[in-house]
């Protein structure tokens, strides 16, 4: 990858990223994700070997398998919040 396709940028570095996958209402965070970020919109890219295995992980989890640790993520309501 030569440039950003998000913002044309040619300066793209490689860095490690955090990447939280929704399936179904469901979450998981994965830390120090290999990644190319763009150094000038900050867009991050991630090459599809990379995205299979976060969706295996995922599937392999609900399957039972064990993760590093959990955390407990507050949920709000907008709707029910004045923020006019
Ligand atoms: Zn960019």
């Amino acid at each position: 990858m030569t440039s950003c396709s998000f913002c044309g940028n040619q300066n793209i570095k490689n860095s490690l990223s955090e990447y939280t996958y929704r399936h179904n209402g469901l979450y998981m965070i994965f830390q120090n994700v290999p990644s190319l970020q763009c150094e000038f919109c900050g867009e991050k890219y991630y090459t599809s070997k990379v995205l299979k295995r976060i969706e295996k992980e995922f599937i392999d989890v609900q399957n039972g398998k064990k993760v590093t640790r959990k955390i407990r993520v507050p949920v709000e309501d907008f709707s029910k919040v004045d923020v006019a």
